[in-house]
């Protein structure tokens, strides 16, 4: 299975900066094809800015998914200030991110609701990035495997399948902290997400499941070598062209 490679440049940036970062890293891949052989790309821009991606990433032919960082719960209609599944399928965009840990923190976002935004985009046949992980109190009371068995347990819709859903393991806090979940933490956590996917889903050993948290290209090779990573999202290192290639080359 190719690593997933993605970026998730939050509230971050101007039109003008995310169009120079989207030419780098479109640049840098073309001169390294090889790249392309053990990883797939993609870049989820604040909603603003997907237009300039888009605008880099089409003309140059650049193998480079975008995405959403997040989307509405429902269709359409009265629902102010938010974007749908619907809108983003139609702009071309491939997957979204729903159930980072920042907005289950400052939007209350509940798995409930996850698993509502989930469905819609595989309605509209994206595939969604489902964030799960536990809190730095959570593992301190050894309660980390029960969150993030509840956080699955409800925040994948029933239409998931390993084509249309990746699950991304974020524990709160390593992400932005410079304090990544060490190896072997890395691996019990996503073999118990694989099993705990095995109870939902029949395909459940295809799922990628992506780490996430102060991924960096030194540390990038060391995580990518435990048994069931297939992926980071990546914060602030997906800011920089040569940190986010640099993670891309390790694995
Ligand atoms: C994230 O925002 O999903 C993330 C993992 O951030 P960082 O890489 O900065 O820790």
């Amino acid at each position: 299975m190719k690593k997933l490679i993605a970026g998730n440049w939050k509230m971050n940036g101007s039109v003008a900066t995310a169009q120079t970062l989207t030419e780098d890293i479109a640049r840098a891949v073309a001169a390294e094809p090889a790249l392309l052989e053990k990883n797939d790309f993609l870049i989820c821009p604040p909603f603003l800015h997907l237009s300039a991606v888009r605008a880099v990433v089409i003309p140059m032919k650049a193998p480079i998914d975008f995405g959403g960082q997040d989307c509405a719960h429902t269709e359409d209609g009265a629902y102010t200030g938010d974007i749908s599944a619907d809108m983003l399928h139609d702009f071309g965009c491939r997957y979204v991110i729903v159930g980072h840990s920042e907005r289950r923190q400052h939007h209350n976002e509940t798995s409930e609701l996850v698993a509502a935004k989930a469905s819609r985009i595989h309605a509209k046949g994206m595939i969604a990035i489902i964030c799960v992980g536990e809190k730095e109190n959570e593992r301190g009371a050894g309660h980390e495997k029960d969150v993030v068995g509840q956080q699955i347990g409800h925040s994948l819709p029933s239409s998931a399948t390993a084509e249309n859903t990746v699950i991304a393991y974020e524990p709160v806090w390593a992400i932005g902290t410079g304090k990544s979940a060490t190896p072997e933490d890395i691996r019990v956590m996503h073999r118990f997400i694989r099993e705990k996917l095995q109870e939902k889903l029949e395909d459940s050993g295809r799922v990628r499941i992506l780490y996430g948290g102060s991924v960096k290209p030194d540390n990038a090779a060391a995580l990518f070598a435990v048994e069931n990573v297939d992926g980071a999202l990546i914060g602030g290192a997906s800011l920089k062209a040569d940190q986010y290639i640099g993670i891309a080359q390790a694995a």
